[in-house]
């Protein structure tokens, strides 16, 4: 089996697969460098819910309910820790239009039955004192975590190594066919490798590759920034919202200060604009990031989809499956992905969770409206 990508969704498939008994190819020239390293690590879908967008909401809350079982095995299998830390994250109002906006998505939550905690501003102020005097309100969200996202990279990495996963570090121009069934995958360097079932987890590349099926998948640019203070302790204990920022601490002092949704196609230059805008909607929560280190601006490409949902599960061609397109959500969608990818790699089935997720629910409209 040949897995065409090697971010969290495809190492996570290599590693659980190869752990199921199959033998596993993962191509990539580049394996962990894509938007898996740029990501904030946020496992925070209530706290992002948006309209519309309720059964993915239901994907995201069954992703997280295995987080902590899919870690424990992960870090046991690589010996790496990833830092998954059930911090809670804080919604916050900074003035009175936030404040209004914070009551619609709160009506909006309790509607869906979630977990939420409406907070004054002396609440808010008392579970953050970094926050500026002059917050509004807040809602808390005890349910939403965050996870080192560039050492889940790494354990993943580990554990496929030791697991026997073979890495071929090319790139998959072709998925190669024959009578509508997968045959194999043709590298940058012209050979074949020969496979019968091959997954497309290439993150916002995976429309490029000939002969996948033509999964609409687009690039969205995100810039985000990782901020550092001297005593090596973040400002904020939990993950903080803003309308326009979020800020995620982890424990060894960075705050990583996210994240722009640019429609730039695979540009990846760092704008000024960015960096101004993120900064200063930043300082608008928590004044004292003036006095922090900024070392570090990233930049990645969510895999954005028509519908803002994963493509997961079969395609039109037999053998080749789909497990890409979680724009902005592929961190907390892992284990989720991982559990149903693996199940039809080695069962054949589909389980119900995927199901709204097909790929081919973008398949051409064939009659005349
Ligand atoms: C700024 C930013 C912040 C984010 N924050 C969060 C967050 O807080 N929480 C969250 O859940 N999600 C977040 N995301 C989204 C998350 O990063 C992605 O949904 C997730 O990483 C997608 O994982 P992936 O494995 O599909 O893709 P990627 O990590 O992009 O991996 C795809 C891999 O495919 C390889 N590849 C590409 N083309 C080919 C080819 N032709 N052949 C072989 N290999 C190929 C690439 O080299 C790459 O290694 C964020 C994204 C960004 C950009």
């Amino acid at each position: 089996m040949i897995v065409v990508g090697g971010g969290v969704i495809g190492l996570g498939i290599a590693w659980r697969a190869a752990g199921a008994g199959v033998h596993v190819v993962v191509v990539d020239p580049q394996p962990g460098r894509g938007s898996s390293w740029a990501a904030a690590g946020m496992l925070a879908p209530v706290t992002e819910v948006h309209y519309g967008e309720v059964p993915l909401l239901r994907l995201n809350i069954a992703s997280l309910q295995r987080y902590g079982a899919f870690v424990g095995d992960l870090e046991a299998a690589s010996d790496v820790a990833v830092g998954y830390r059930r911090c809670g994250t804080l919604l916050v109002a900074r003035d009175r239009d936030d404040d209004a906006a914070l009551a619609e998505t709160l009506a909006f939550q309790q509607r869906l039955g979630l977990s939420v905690t409406r907070l004054r501003a002396r609440e808010v102020q008392e579970l953050e004192p970094a926050l500026v005097p002059s917050v509004r309100s807040g809602i808390l969200i005890e349910g939403d975590h965050q996870v080192d996202n560039r050492s889940v990279v790494a354990a993943l990495t580990a554990a496929c190594l030791k697991g026997g996963v073979v890495f071929e570090k090319h790139s998959a121009v072709r998925v190669e066919a024959d009578q509508g069934a997968v045959s194999g995958v043709r590298l940058s360097d012209g050979r074949v490798v020969p496979a019968g079932q091959v997954v497309i987890a290439a993150g916002a590349r995976s429309s490029e590759i000939a002969g996948a099926a033509d999964l609409p998948v687009r690039p969205v640019k995100g810039q985000l920034l990782h901020l550092r203070t001297r005593d090596g302790r973040a400002p904020v204990t939990r993950n903080v919202r803003g309308l326009d920022v979020y800020m995620v601490p982890r424990p060894d002092g960075r705050l990583v200060v996210g994240a722009t949704v640019e429609e730039q196609g695979f540009d990846a230059t760092v704008t000024a604009g960015a960096v101004h805008d993120l900064l200063r909607a930043a300082y608008e929560l928590v004044p004292g990031i003036s006095e922090m280190e900024l070392v570090e601006i990233a930049v990645g490409h969510r895999p954005g989809t028509p519908d803002n949902a994963p493509l997961l599960g079969p395609t039109s061609i037999q053998g080749l499956i789909a497990a890409t397109g979680h724009y902005r959500n592929g961190i907390s969608l892992l284990p989720v992905t991982v559990d149903a990818i693996v199940g039809l790699l080695t069962t054949g089935e589909v389980v119900d969770e995927i199901i709204p997720f097909s790929p081919l629910r973008f398949s051409p409209v064939e009659q005349p409206l």
